[in-house]
């Protein structure tokens, strides 16, 4: 749906670059004084599916544009294990801007900038959002286990599903992390296809309508063939 629920695609995509103009031109915390390009996030406003990681790193910073570096391959790769494209997901980051040398966010920063993540899930209203790594968990299930324990697990606050994941920078230098979080995401795959078979399962069925019964409705709006 959209932002209040009533928001035509069309008005929440241009609202959504908007949004992406004012990330881009933001001052409202230090990073904007050591940042090449601010990182608003990519991906279409229809996006079912919204992928959430730390912050961007070097080369994000250079392009402006999310994941594109190794740790971006890896997640473009875990995507397509699971049969997504990463280009109908939405992903961003906490931080929209590089925390020099790649330190972490830190705690008035992510206050900072918090409206502006809270403002795209709005306009997205995302069915699934993946958090990638404990600065996504803290942000969005503030007060949830560490990582270590939630990991892979679905949560569901209102109607929307939030799955912890390590993040795919940490798990490129650790073949046990980087096959926790495979084995996660054939997790995440398996809670897409339950939902898919419930929105199926809910889908109202088409009934054929009898040709008396039709002639009859027909009637009541005036021109039909008396039976
Ligand atoms: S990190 Fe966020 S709050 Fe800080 S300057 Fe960038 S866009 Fe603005």
């Amino acid at each position: 749906m959209s932002l209040a629920g009533h928001v035509l695609p069309g008005v929440a995509a241009a609202r959504l670059v908007d949004l992406g103009a004012r990330i881009s031109g933001c001052t409202a915390c230090r990073l904007s004084e050591t940042r090449t390009h601010a990182v608003p996030g990519d991906g279409p406003v229809t996006a079912r599916i919204m992928a959430v990681g730390e912050a961007p790193g070097e080369k994000e910073d250079l392009t402006g544009r999310p994941f594109v570096g190794a740790a971006g391959r890896l997640l473009t790769r875990l995507l397509q294990g699971i049969g997504l494209d990463r280009h109908d997901i939405f992903i961003s980051n906490v931080l929209k801007c590089r925390p020099p040398q790649n330190r972490d966010p830190l705690p008035d920063e992510v206050a900072a900038c918090a409206h502006h993540l809270d403002a795209q899930v709005a306009l997205i209203q995302p069915d699934a959002i993946l958090l990638l790594g404990r600065h996504a968990v803290a942000r969005l299930l503030p007060g949830s286990p560490p990582i270590s324990r939630c990991h892979g697990e679905r949560i569901i606050e209102r109607t929307r599903v939030y799955v912890p994941l390590y993040h795919p920078a940490a798990a490129l230098y650790n073949g046990g992390m980087l096959a926790t979080l495979e084995a996660d995401m054939q997790r995440v795959k398996g809670y897409l296809d339950e939902a898919a078979a419930r929105a199926r399962a809910a889908a109202p069925v088409a009934v054929p309508v009898p040709e008396v019964a039709a002639r009859t409705q027909l009637d009541l709006f005036g021109g039909a063939t008396p039976l």
